[in-house]
């Protein structure tokens, strides 16, 4: 299959409400504007550098999301555009994140994102760490960032029970962050959760967004 037509039938194996993020990083812009004519709008990146310039050769009504570790020293550069920060991992980012959106009169869409693997190579908060974050006076005072939801990465092996179960734990911080500190908004709504290898179960286990590279572009 090509780009468009990988597309074309991951658009029709996934439900209508849940998002499809195309995870270009490592391809060059050429198979981006092809998804991007098969009517793909939304694409993640996961270094600061290549998403800059990729932003810059690519038309402006694509929609640009942040999926990699994020250094604060880097924030600058994406504020000024992107739509969604997948992968913030600590109050430090997020005041970072909250002061550069300030700067370009934005508000910018973030997500929490949790540790649920066995690995800990993978980055990420526990449920603690993001309670601590979204108890403090310091949050209470950002007004340009929204909490949109979390994100996650699940365990890289075989088993798919273990991934579900890593699923579900991130579905239940979900629950209990929005009825602690989300039940008066409805800002509060996406779970980012779901590769090329797994985005089927992540979907029924109550992804919103699913972040997909291989599947679309081939091997990396
Ligand atoms: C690379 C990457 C993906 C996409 O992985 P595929 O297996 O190629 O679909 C999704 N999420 C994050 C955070 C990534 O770094």
């Amino acid at each position: 299959m090509n780009i468009a037509e990988s597309i074309r039938s991951l658009q029709r194996s996934i439900p209508g409400h849940v998002k499809i993020v195309a995870v270009s990083k490592t391809k060059p812009v050429e198979a981006i504007l092809q998804a991007y004519e098969a009517g793909q709008k939304i694409f993640g990146e996961n270094k600061v550098q290549d998403l800059v310039l990729k932003h810059s050769q690519l038309p402006s009504d694509v929609e640009w999301h942040f999926i990699g570790h994020l250094q604060t020293n880097k924030v600058k550069y994406i504020s000024p555009f992107i739509r969604f920060i997948h992968s913030i991992d600590s109050l430090n980012l997020l005041t970072e994140v909250d002061k550069e959106a300030v700067k370009n009169n934005r508000i910018t869409n973030c997500l929490l994102q949790f540790h649920i693997a066995t690995e800990d190579t993978k980055f990420g908060l526990s449920l603690e760490e993001a309670e601590l974050i979204l108890g403090s006076e310091h949050f209470t005072n950002m007004h340009n960032v929204r909490i949109a939801g979390v994100m996650g990465m699940s365990s890289f092996t075989e088993d798919m029970e273990v991934v579900r179960k890593e699923f579900k734990t991130l579905y239940g911080y979900f629950r209990l962050l929005k009825s602690r500190y989300f039940y008066h908004t409805d800002s509060f709504r996406e779970l980012s959760m779901g590769m090329s290898g797994d985005y089927l179960i992540a979907i029924e286990e109550g992804s919103t967004m699913v972040r997909i590279g291989t599947s679309i572009f081939g091997n990396r």
